[in-house]
């Protein structure tokens, strides 16, 4: 039996330990169990957290490096990932790194069979497929947090430039949480208006408004990584959103890592970002969403990517 308010988190690096910390703050769930392979970090991290409890809420933080201690979670988000060594190539990481998640998988299917998992660790859309072909559970059950930050980024950028709150913006940056991703332009809408209809400040084009935000949005992590090592603390209010619409079964729609419907026409197996109801039973419906002629061809061409990626993987 698992517990709707008990959480797992995988892994008490920058971002683990950051999660930990959003469900803390935003009052989410009230157990959380923090797993790391060195359980003194994991143990550090909880204390600290631990520290704001008194002033906030009434959850606990475990610290472990059992994986007996996840059992009854009804989520874990798995954040774990080697960094890339000196001389080692993108690929032989991506290589590391699914051995990693398998073996965490094969743990997660014996002790906690029946919970959502989150994928964080990256490359997420690719990380994501390898953890759906190692569980036995539903894929509906696995996913990841793909592009749910590069939505959240462009929303505030085109937020900012239009004047209007960034929850009147809708619109979804889709396919590979990396390089690849695009913005669905075409559906995009400001309140009940299409963006295409919306009224510009003086002097900006549209254009110019999707390649500016788009730009922002595709640069953020590196800015961050460049001037401070790793990016945590959005991708982690991202996590517990997700973790929150699973726990809490609010069906919300966020862009994340899942196995593409077939109305798409990309190659089976195909696993990429893509908007979604999120709730108790994990992905509950994928949308379909209608995409230009341009947008098509982007999305082809992430799916084409990521599977050839996919498929060179020896571990
Ligand atoms: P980190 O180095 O601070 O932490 C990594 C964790 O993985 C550590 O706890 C470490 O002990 C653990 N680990 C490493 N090798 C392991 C192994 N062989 N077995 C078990 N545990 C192992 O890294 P971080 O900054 O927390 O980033 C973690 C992951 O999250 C990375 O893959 C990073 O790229 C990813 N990330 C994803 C997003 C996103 O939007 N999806 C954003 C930021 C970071």
């Amino acid at each position: 039996m698992s517990s709707l308010t008990k959480i797992g988190v995988i892994g008490a690096g920058n971002v683990g330990a950051a999660i930990v910390n959003a469900l803390v703050l935003r009052n989410v769930g009230k157990e959380i169990v923090l797993f790391n392979r060195d359980k003194d970090k994991a143990i550090a991290e909880a204390m600290d957290i631990d520290d704001t409890i008194p002033l906030l809420s009434e959850m606990t933080v475990k610290a472990t490096n059992d994986y007996k201690d996840l059992s009854e979670c009804s989520i874990v988000a798995i954040t774990v990932g080697a960094r890339q060594k000196e001389g080692e190539t993108r690929l032989e990481l991506l290589d590391r790194n699914a051995k990693i998640i398998k073996d965490i998988i094969k743990n997660l299917d014996k002790y906690v069979p029946n919970a959502v998992l989150i994928m964080v660790s990256n490359p997420v859309d690719i990380l994501t497929r390898v953890a759906q072909e190692a569980s036995k559970r539903d894929s509906n059950k696995i996913f990841g947090s793909g592009t749910l930050l590069d939505t959240s980024r462009l929303r505030f950028q085109v937020g900012k430039e239009l004047n209007v709150n960034r929850k009147n913006v809708h619109v979804h940056v889709i396919g590979e949480h990396g390089d690849s991703e695009f913005a669905v332009w075409s559906n995009a809408i400001i309140g009940s208006i299409k963006l295409k209809n919306f009224p510009l400040p003086k002097g900006l084009k549209l254009e110019q408004l999707k390649k500016n935000t788009m730009q922002i949005v595709k640069n953020r992590a590196y800015e961050i990584i460049q001037r401070k090592g790793y990016t945590n603390f959005g991708v982690a209010v991202a996590v517990a959103k997700l973790i929150q619409s699973v726990i809490r079964d609010e069906k919300k729609i966020f862009s994340v890592s899942v196995k593409a419907n077939k109305e798409y026409n990309l190659e089976k197996g195909t696993v990429l970002s893509l908007p979604c109801t999120i709730g108790s039973k994990g992905v509950e419906y994928r949308l379909n969403v209608s995409l230009n002629k341009e947008e098509k061809v982007l999305l082809l061409k992430a799916s084409k990517s990521l599977g050839e990626a996919y498929k060179k993987i020896k571990a």
